[in-house]
């Protein structure tokens, strides 16, 4: 028999208008006999809407199709940003993603993930982490693998990725020991992350790719009863190359000259960054640092020095992954 309790985390969030605030962080727990525990999370960045949204259609449909195990869904971690609708949270200006830091907590942000990383962590083995371009990046939606050195999990990655059934597959290093994944692989917590669409923006279609992807996740994990048709291997993606990022070195308006998705050569003309308010000042022409596909664009056109306007990054079998850190 499936059972279903709310098991919400309440973090002090004080401001100066209000010096005993506290922000409440959804989480259900639904538990359907024994079996592996697993965590489904989203909106650690509160402008990523896809992974929010998959999770809360989640929260309704799940306790009728569990077939064993225990999963605590979190649709909003970073539940005062996605409140505000902000990649940040409002009340600190802190990043969840790398609030994991392993000391007393100093705010808000910090309280969150000291409440994650107390509370959840030490009872799952296995997490997924649904993230999206938000308000200023857009991706072409890809599963996301983190590695941490020789992390004894790490063999079971690409399965788990290949179960989530997008074609691409993005590869990180973990060299932000404050983010969730870092915190995961601390915890020996098995975790998948995704990057799933953006620009301030969704639609269904993306939210449901990433809700499939979510049971496809558990269903590998053991803890759902499908028959699904197993999806191919996604492409591997290395965006950690310093090659793989094209960023602004000034301020003008970025116009893409491609498309996510689209394949490009080394070198070619990718795009322009403009000045309409200086019209003699000459466009600057944008080109791709490497070859590949690109997975990423800049979503707001006007943009400053340092800004990330496109990834792109050469296709790799899947199973390259050993040999990637
Ligand atoms: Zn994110």
């Amino acid at each position: 028999m499936t059972t279903v309790t709310r098991e919400d985390f309440s973090c002090a969030a004080a401001t100066d208008e209000s010096a005993y605030r506290r922000v409440t962080v959804p989480v259900l727990r639904i538990d359907a006999g024994p079996g592996p525990a697993v965590a489904l999370m989203a909106g650690v960045h509160g402008d990523e809407w896809e992974g929010q949204a998959a999770i809360l259609e989640l929260w309704h449909q799940l306790p009728g199709i569990l077939n064993r195990g225990t999963v605590y869904l979190l649709p909003a971690a970073n539940a005062e940003a996605s409140l505000a609708g902000r990649r940040l949270s409002p009340n600190d200006g802190g990043n969840l993603n790398r609030a994991f830091l392993g000391h007393p907590a100093r705010g808000y942000t910090e309280s969150v993930a000291a409440a994650l990383e107390a509370k959840l962590l030490p009872r799952v083995q296995a997490l997924v982490d649904v993230h999206s371009g938000g308000a200023s990046l857009r991706y072409l939606p890809s599963s996301v693998i983190t590695r941490y050195g020789q992390d004894a999990l790490d063999p079971r990655l690409p399965a788990l990725a290949r179960a989530f059934g997008l074609p691409h597959c993005i590869f990180f290093r973990g060299t932000e020991a404050g983010s969730m994944p870092a915190a995961a692989s601390r915890h020996g917590v098995l975790r998948l992350s995704a990057e799933i669409g953006g620009g301030a923006e969704t639609g269904q279609a993306l939210v449901d790719r990433c809700r499939e992807g979510l049971l496809g996740c558990l269903n590998e994990l053991g803890l759902l009863d499908r028959e699904l048709a197993r999806p191919d291997p996604p492409a591997l993606y290395d965006l950690d190359a310093p090659a793989a990022t094209l960023r602004a070195h000034g301020p003008g308006v970025f116009i893409p000259g491609v498309e996510l998705g689209q394949r490009i050569s080394a070198r070619q003309r990718v795009g322009r960054l403009i000045e309409p308010a200086r019209p003699d000042m000459p466009a600057h022409t944008l080109l791709s640092p490497q070859a590949g596909t690109v997975l990423c664009l800049r979503a707001i056109a006007r943009s400053d020095d340092g800004d990330c306007l496109l990834q792109a990054a050469p296709a790799l079998p899947l199973d390259s992954l050993s040999s990637l850190y």
